[in-house]
């Protein structure tokens, strides 16, 4: 039957009688107004049921109610059935996300707009020592380390940071966020303690061996020089000795080098206010004297602005610059090389060369170690390729970015993008 055929079946059943009756006793108002009210008291009764049912938990389909009542149970029913099972697969899905993100090795903690802790793995328990009870406080107030405080105040997380577990300061953590959603952000913390003793072996052996080096270098760079002020010494010898003297000379740089690269690695940073206008002029001044002939650099100073860091490791930094875009450039060609405000408020040293360029491709590696890129030239240029390195490494511990564009056959330019924050 029609869901709706019984309610108009009853509907007529007791209006046709009514009209009838009201017809032939003429109270048909009085009639009307008793059926109305029959039939409120009916759908009364219903909601009371529904409400009754409803609140019992809706359970069982009431099927046995017939007409739109019946169809109202039995959709309430439905509706709480299909909601009832989402919510079984729902808990089984965070299950097993669960047992998963316990498995992790590495802490995984949400964190809330208002960095409050919003959920936590098991290895976020043990490497940042929280407690489920920590759920709802603010992960600063845990979490103490001053470097961890801001960088989670920063909100700029392209990079990882690296602080001692608050649990254990000999476990070292690698922190890193990712911002999702509302205002959310999920940080994850991974032990690094393993792989930064091994990058502390490699640096004491590079430095270890450098230092060995260095006294028996300097011996021998004595002999040679000693040998090379003789004077009844034949011809062919002296090329020899000389081409010992040069390899040598090449040894001592690199040893001077890898030392430095080290020391970048494992030193404490500075914060001395630099003057770099008058640095720039230093060593735009004692670079231009290496020149053989005409001196070519051109120095445009465009900002007074001082720099906050560590003098020696800048002048190494914007020195080795200087020098490559001489050594990489014909002596007829120009050296720009600048200190200009930037947009983003912050500065930049800028060096600019007409030279052989560098090709797309070679780029992004030139700043690994030892990389020297092969390029036929009629004269060999005498370098470590550890120069850039070095640059790249002075940079990060400056905040800094450095920018290489360049141009096969035109020449390049290397930027040293400093943030505003490091202005003093
Ligand atoms: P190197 O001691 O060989 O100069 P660097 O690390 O300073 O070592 O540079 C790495 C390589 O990058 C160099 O060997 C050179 O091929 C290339 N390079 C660096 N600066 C320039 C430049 N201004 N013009 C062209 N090539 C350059």
């Amino acid at each position: 039957m029609n869901r709706w055929q019984r309610e108009i079946n009853l509907l007529l059943a007791l209006l046709v009688p009514a009209l009838l009756m009201g017809y032939f006793t003429e109270h048909l108002s009085l009639i009307l107004l008793a059926i109305t009210t029959t039939l409120l008291l009916i759908q009364t009764l219903h909601i009371d049921r529904l409400e009754k049912w409803l609140s019992r938990g809706a359970f069982g389909d009431k099927r046995e109610h017939k007409g739109i009542w019946g169809d109202i149970y039995h959709h309430i029913w439905k509706i709480r059935k299909i909601d009832k099972k989402r919510k079984k697969k729902l808990s089984r899905m965070i299950d097993r996300f669960r047992t998963s993100t316990d498995a992790l090795p590495d802490a995984a903690v949400v964190l809330g707009s208002y960095a409050e802790i919003e959920w936590t793995n098991t290895a976020a328990r043990e490497l940042l020592g929280l407690k489920k009870t920590d759920k709802g406080q603010r992960i600063p107030n845990l979490v103490r380390a001053p470097l961890f405080i801001q960088y989670l105040k920063s909100n700029n997380y392209q990079q990882k940071i690296s602080i001692p577990s608050p649990v254990n300061e000999n476990i070292i953590l690698q922190i890193s966020i990712v911002p999702y959603g509302a205002g959310l952000r999920l940080l994850l913390a991974q032990d690094i303690t393993h792989l930064k003793k091994i990058e502390r072996m490699r640096t004491d052996f590079v430095t270890n061996v450098s230092h060995e080096l260095r006294t028996p270098l300097t011996v021998v760079k004595g002999y040679l020089e000693t040998l090379q002020e003789m004077d009844d010494i034949p011809e062919v010898y002296f090329k020899t000795f000389q081409k010992m003297s040069t390899q040598t000379e090449r040894m001592q740089l690199l040893i001077d080098d890898l030392l430095l690269l080290a020391r970048l690695e494992t030193k404490a940073k500075k914060a001395d206010c630099v003057r770099v206008p008058d640095l720039l002029k230093q060593i735009c001044r004692e670079s231009d004297l290496l020149e053989k002939d005409e001196r070519r650099i051109e120095l445009v100073i465009g900002s007074d602005s001082c720099l906050q860091g560590d003098e020696e490791e800048l002048r190494s930094a914007f020195t080795n610059l200087v020098v490559n875009a001489l050594k990489y450039s014909p002596t007829d060609k120009p050296v720009k090389v600048g200190w200009f405000k930037s947009e983003d408020n912050g500065v930049y040293f800028e060096v600019q060369d007409f030279g052989e360029g560098i090709s797309s491709a070679e780029i992004p590696r030139v700043t690994e170690r030892f990389y020297r890129v092969e390029v036929k030239r009629n004269h060999k240029i005498n370098g470590t390729g550890l120069g850039l390195a070095i640059v790249k490494h002075v940079l990060v511990r400056h905040d800094a970015k450095l920018d290489i564009e360049s141009q096969l056959g035109k020449g390049s330019r290397f930027r040293c993008m400093f943030p505003a924050k490091r202005i003093c």
